[in-house]
């Protein structure tokens, strides 16, 4: 078990200056005052299996900065696993959760997982004191919760950040499974009402995701500083960088023939000029890459087909450009499923006409920077007009989230957690079905050729974000879930 430090970041007086925010600061700050003063004299514990990666330790940090600067003591630990056999494990759980695999566990299983989580208890049992409350993250340390409440009268709190809507043999085999640590906890918490087994029902809060607006990925990029970053990554070229020098690693483009060079090698992408049409994922089949280009080509071969050619409608369907990007494989180990999704979209990719291969950009952005990565995705985003989260699956689409605080019109499929973000025709537009390419296309050729709906949207977008979404609605419900177990 390690007890990991939380480095300076964004203060509440800088959150306050967002103009933005600075209700919902001011809001957040009087309706948690009685909340705190009941957690007054105990420490809160955040446990969970990584302190890097994942969204969960990307959260952390700026939520325990926050509470700690309103005197709330919270601390943050993680447990060490050197063994494969308990990261196989809890990988196959996780997926098992998402319905893939047999969702068959073996008493075998149960000692691994037991076995890892005991070598951690000494450790979190000698930080504990009676009368503080510990949450456990997601199902590495799920049954940590037993081994500290046999020596400490704590009470315990499980948080999921994972789920499905619908469940079959292989969720219900691993919630089984899971069931046997229940009875340690006190409370639960998930991100999506659909997503609570039954059982849980009765102990269980709500929690959503959300984004720190302040972090790299979503703070304020000036028009000067987004065209640097996509200079300094080579997502646009032509001149130097003025201030700072190139990133070590660049963004790359699938060029025709399937090979990846430069962006600009083969023909420029010319994003600052165009309508733009971005999705931002990881490579995942889930994601609906494949159908947003099927869709996208469509709707160029219908718009060439319009009788009308010198309208500025035909015009700017013409001048759109459709940009998929993801993680580049060269930065991402053991993904082999992810690299086969990417090529299955190459392969696609080779097999359009030069044309439409012009107008359709598969970026590969390098994740050897973490902060330039999301600078990446800032810049991209505020960069693009269109924002769309066109996915078969989804747990909840933090790049909704993040396109919405940007004031980008958003367009997703009717996956739970999109559907949860997004409301039609306000904020933004849902295809229900991600796989209906006529409505896809119909729909993104719909919000181009509506420039005020899809500012109108984009600011709506917005106060969903603040309203919902940030860090302080996730703090205000934290505080007031953990008060209550006071
Ligand atoms: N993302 C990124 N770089 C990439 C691809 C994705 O930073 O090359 C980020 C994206 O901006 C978002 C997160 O990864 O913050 C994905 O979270 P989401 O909830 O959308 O989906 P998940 O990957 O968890 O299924």
């Amino acid at each position: 078990m390690q007890k990991i430090n939380i480095k300076e970041g964004p203060k509440l007086e800088d959150y306050k200056a967002y103009g933005s925010l600075n209700n919902l600061v001011y809001e957040f700050l009087e309706t948690t005052k009685k909340s705190i003063a009941e957690l007054e004299g105990c420490t809160i514990w955040m446990i969970n299996s990584t302190a890097t990666g994942g969204g969960v330790a990307e959260m952390l940090p700026s939520q325990i900065r926050i509470l700690r600067s309103l005197g709330v003591r919270i601390e943050w630990m993680v447990i060490e696993a050197k063994d494969e056999s308990f990261f196989n494990l809890t990988k196959r759980i996780h997926n098992a959760i998402h319905a893939s695999g047999d969702g068959i566990f073996t008493e075998e299983d149960r000692a691994i997982f037991e076995k890892v989580n005991a070598q951690n208890a000494d450790r979190a049992v000698a930080a504990i004191q009676d009368g503080d409350l510990v949450v456990i993250h997601d199902p590495q340390p799920m049954p940590l919760a037993a081994m500290i409440t046999k020596k400490r009268n704590v009470k315990m709190v499980w948080r999921c950040h994972i789920g499905l809507e619908e469940q079959n043999k292989t969720t219900r085999g691993v919630w089984s499974f899971l069931s046997d640590y229940f009875d340690s906890y006190d409370q639960f918490v998930f991100s999506l009402p659909s997503y609570v087994p039954e059982e849980l029902k009765k102990k269980t809060s709500i929690i959503t995701p959300a984004i720190d607006p302040l972090s790299h990925k979503n703070r304020i990029l000036h028009t000067d500083k987004c065209i640097g970053i996509l200079l300094q990554s080579g997502i646009i070229s032509g001149r130097e960088p003025l201030l700072y020098g190139y990133y070590e690693h660049q963004a790359r483009r699938i060029m025709p023939d399937g090979s990846y060079n430069a962006v600009n090698h083969n023909s420029d992408l010319d994003l600052i000029y165009r309508p733009t049409v971005t999705e931002v994922s990881r490579w995942d089949r889930l994601k609906g890459f494949k159908e947003l280009m099927d869709a996208f080509i469509m709707m160029k071969r219908e718009n060439e087909a319009s009788s009308d050619t010198s309208g500025v409608p035909y015009k700017r369907i013409k001048a759109a450009r459709l940009i998929l990007a993801g993680p580049d494989p060269a930065f991402v180990a053991d993904d082999p499923e992810g690299e086969e999704v990417l090529n299955e979209l190459i392969e696609q990719y080779q097999s359009i006409d030069p044309d439409l291969q012009a107008d359709i950009a598969i970026l590969l952005l390098p994740l050897d920077n973490p902060k330039e990565n999301a600078l990446i995705v800032n810049a991209l985003q505020r960069f693009s007009n269109i924002i769309v989260q066109n996915s078969i699956q989804e747990g909840f689409g933090l790049t909704a989230t993040e396109a919405m605080w940007k004031q980008r019109p958003v367009l997703v499929s009717g996956a739970a957690g999109l559907r949860f973000q997004v409301q039609h025709n306000v904020n933004g537009k849902i295809n229900e079905d991600p796989t209906d390419l006529i409505s896809l296309a119909n729909m993104i050729k719909n919000m181009l050729n509506n420039p005020k709906e899809r500012d109108k949207w984009g600011f709506n977008g917005q106060i969903r974000v603040i309203e919902n979404f940030t860090l302080f609605s996730q703090i205000a419900s934290w505080l007031s879930v953990l008060s209550k177990l006071r």
